[in-house]
């Protein structure tokens, strides 16, 4: 473990009080009625980053009714696209304005990186910008073919009121994945953040009545999934939830919100494999694997999770891996150098270990790292950069999403050999491929089960580009026009013009 790069230094100074996360109901923010409250333990510094108040029927309740009162008179779906346009550009300046201040607490409560908060803090007002502009630019059909009685037009209509439930691992950016499409659709909104990461949810509420929000179109709830999420997801008055998390929480969901037949959009894991053939920029792949299994400490539906590679080459590329990894820089979440913190609770910790644990009792060989570890002056909820070879499909670690920075290695002879690996996985989230020869890339690209596919590069991702899971991976998308278009239900207009409808009863 010496040869790590660990960094135990601090530039920034902690806060000397808890952020104090309440919950913003029609235009309020507020305690809860019973009082109750959770406090956030930082999984890097050990210290209560954050108090929130804890959600009950009462408030969820409160919550939804806002959010149906807002959306049925039309206070903002029968805004102009413009109007709601020019609110969700305001939010996005204010974002902006205020990284620092989201960023630290994100770092703390989620103990990532100072750096990699700042720039998904930051990098999400893009995502409001974007959404801004497809509020002014979404249209519908016109049928102008059918007779010249008859003009046809399919208007896309905000589909109402939606329960957004976040998870821990990318709090902001998740949550600006679905609120500004939704709310840029027409929608109005009950929003629950994961309990372990709730204050930059509970901080946008400033934001959004700054920007000029209308009272009850946005509504946050801090809490439990039960019962909050539960309720968000079972209520009648809710029209669609989307969720991002597990596959497990998704299928409760999924059967939940069917009963009253809400729509249901879900982001969920992956075992996201990258290929490598020998004719590839081996540096360039090597780097991407690096990046894919340790970003965010793998703790990223997206991990790229498992690699494989070419027989002729497995060697010598997971020594570059190894190699790459004891340079890339672990700890302090507090140091603007740091690539990569803590794990978010001691539980997750003990639960990767248990991969690593059970794949080494099967006979799979730790090539680096395997085991949690203490960044000395900071805390001891890390763990080591793993890579993990020798290891069989049937493993659980080479099926089940892990969750850690543990990449797991199997080997391949041919491209048939290579796709069948690949879609040999319950998720379908993301794949990769590194090769030169366009042929290669083109077949895998198109038999892989997966809803991304990168070619040589990995885990690049714009707000144009629609993103979601195929198989046990979820099931509609986000971002992009498809990811906007879930929040529309269509409605099919039909129109005569003239008297010249035939009676369908004969004349007497
Ligand atoms: P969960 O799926 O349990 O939680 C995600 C969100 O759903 C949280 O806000 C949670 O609330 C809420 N929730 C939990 N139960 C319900 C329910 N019955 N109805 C409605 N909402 C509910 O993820 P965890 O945080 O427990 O993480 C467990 C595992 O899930 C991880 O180890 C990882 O494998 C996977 N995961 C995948 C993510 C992804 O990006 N695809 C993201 C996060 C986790 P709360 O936790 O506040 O009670």
């Amino acid at each position: 473990m010496n040869d790590l790069h660990i960094i135990t230094a601090q530039t920034i100074a902690l806060p000397e009080t808890a952020y104090q996360a309440r919950h913003f109901i029609n235009g309020v923010a507020q305690d809860s009625a019973d009082g109750r409250k959770s406090d956030r333990i930082s999984p890097s510094h050990g210290l209560v980053v954050s108090q929130a108040a804890l959600g009950s029927a009462v408030e969820t309740e409160a919550a939804i009714k806002a959010a149906r009162a807002a959306f049925d008179d039309g206070r903002w779906s029968r805004l102009s696209g413009k109007a709601r346009a020019a609110v969700l550009n305001k939010v996005a300046d204010l974002i902006e304005a205020n990284v620092e201040k989201l960023a630290l607490i994100e770092t703390l409560e989620s103990g990532k990186p100072i750096s990699q908060a700042r720039s998904e803090c930051g990098g999400a007002a893009d995502l409001w910008r974007y959404a801004a502009s497809l509020a002014r630019t979404s249209h519908g059909d016109s049928h102008n073919t059918l007779g010249a009685d008859i003009l046809a037009v399919v208007l896309k209509e905000p589909i109402g009121v939606v329960s957004i439930i976040a998870p821990w691992n990318f709090p902001f950016w998740i949550l600006s994945q679905k609120l500004p499409f939704a709310l840029a659709a027409g929608c109005t909104c009950v929003v629950k953040p994961s309990e372990m990461t709730p204050s930059t949810t509970a901080m946008l509420a400033d934001m959004l009545v700054e920007a000029g929000l209308p009272q009850g179109v946005c509504n946050i709830v801090l809490g439990y999934g039960n019962p909050v999420g539960a309720l968000m997801t079972s209520h009648p008055d809710v029209d669609m939830v989307t969720f991002t998390g597990s596959t497990a929480v998704g299928k409760i969901i999924t059967k939940t919100a069917g009963d009253t037949l809400k729509k249901v959009a879900l982001e969920l894991g992956g075992k996201n494999p990258q290929v490598i053939f020998p004719n590839c920029d081996l540096e360039g792949a090597a780097d991407a694997v690096t990046f894919g299994v340790y970003f965010n400490v793998g703790q990223c539906c997206n991990s790229s999770s498992r690699i494989i590679v070419h027989e002729d080459i497995a060697d010598a590329f997971v020594a570059r891996v190894v190699a790459l990894s004891r340079r890339v820089a672990f700890g302090n979440p507090l140091h603007p150098d740091t690539q990569v913190g803590a794990i978010v609770t001691p539980e997750h910790a003990t639960k990767i270990d248990g991969y690593v644990r059970a794949a080494v009792a099967s006979g799979a060989e730790v090539c680096i790292g395997g085991g949690p570890m203490t960044v000395p002056g900071v805390g001891t909820q890390f763990y080591q950069p793993t890579v993990v070879r020798g290891v069989t499909p049937d493993m659980a670690i080479a099926r089940e999403e892990v969750f850690g920075p543990v990449l797991v290695v199997l080997t391949f002879r041919t491209l048939e050999e290579a796709i069948a690996l690949t879609n040999d996985a319950t998720y379908g989230l993301s794949a990769g491929i590194w090769c030169d020869d366009v042929h290669t890339c083109l077949e895998f690209s198109r038999r892989a089960q997966a809803g991304t596919v990168w070619t040589n590069t990995w885990m690049d991702g714009f707000p144009e580009v629609a993103f979601g899971g195929v198989k046990q991976s979820g099931q509609g998308r986000e971002i992009g026009s498809y990811g906007f278009d879930e929040f529309l239900e269509v409605k099919s207009l039909v129109m005569r013009v003239g008297r010249t409808r035939a009676p369908w009863v004969k004349n007497a």
